[in-house]
């Protein structure tokens, strides 16, 4: 299947993530009609079978989400989500903050800056459950917490704080950011997950 990956352009980080993704699928092999844009509107999300949902604050890309009238488009999205620290909020089912509408397609609680009360950013080597390769080198901003994950929830990751990396379905959410170092091999599950780039018979 041909990727058709769009990155929620509301607020910044933007470029990196479409970066990273231009990287895996390099890597994997992706032909020329892969694509990697940006997206604003539900028309846009509507070309996508993949998308990414990048960091930055998550009570303003919420306001933005509304706004732009994405909240449904986005519940009702048919392909996987990307979803980066600020992402993984709007992710959950409940977040620790009412300025938060979040999209509840992980059944998961959230604790919006577990880490950022006690250091703004850090980086740690983690082990990846079902990951090949050692420990992935994480890159934390400001990081939000998984505090309570339901049964169909997958726990890839936890730092001593608590969970830092999810799956549920074809959706993945992470607290830290992987599209700002060169290792893609996430990116490259996430698309895999999905059948792209995974020839087909
Ligand atoms: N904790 C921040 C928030 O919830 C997210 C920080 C980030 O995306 N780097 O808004």
């Amino acid at each position: 299947m041909d990727a058709k990956i769009g990155v929620l352009a509301l607020q910044g980080n933007v470029s990196e993530h479409i970066d990273a993704f231009l990287s895996a699928l390099e890597r994997m092999g992706q032909g020329p009609s892969s694509e990697v844009f940006e997206v604003r509107s539900p028309a846009e999300l509507a070309e996508c079978n993949a998308l990414a949902l990048p960091g930055g604050e998550s009570t303003t890309i919420s306001r933005l989400i509304e706004k732009n009238g994405l909240y449904e488009p986005l519940r009702q999205f048919s392909g996987g989500i990307f979803a980066t620290c600020a992402g993984m909020v709007l992710m959950a089912s409940r977040v620790d903050d009412q300025r938060i509408r979040p999209l509840g397609l992980i059944e998961m609680t959230v604790d919006r800056n577990a880490f950022g009360r006690q250091r703004e950013s850090f980086e740690a080597d983690l082990p990846v459950d079902g990951l090949d390769g050692g420990p992935f080198h994480a890159i934390f901003i400001r990081a939000p917490v998984v505090t309570s994950a339901g049964s169909s929830v997958h726990v890839l990751a936890r730092t001593p704080q608590g969970i830092v990396a999810v799956e549920q379905g074809k959706h993945i959410a992470l607290s830290f950011h992987p599209e700002l170092g060169p290792d893609t091999r996430l990116h490259e599950r996430f698309l895999h997950r999905l059948g792209i780039g995974v020839v087909g018979p």
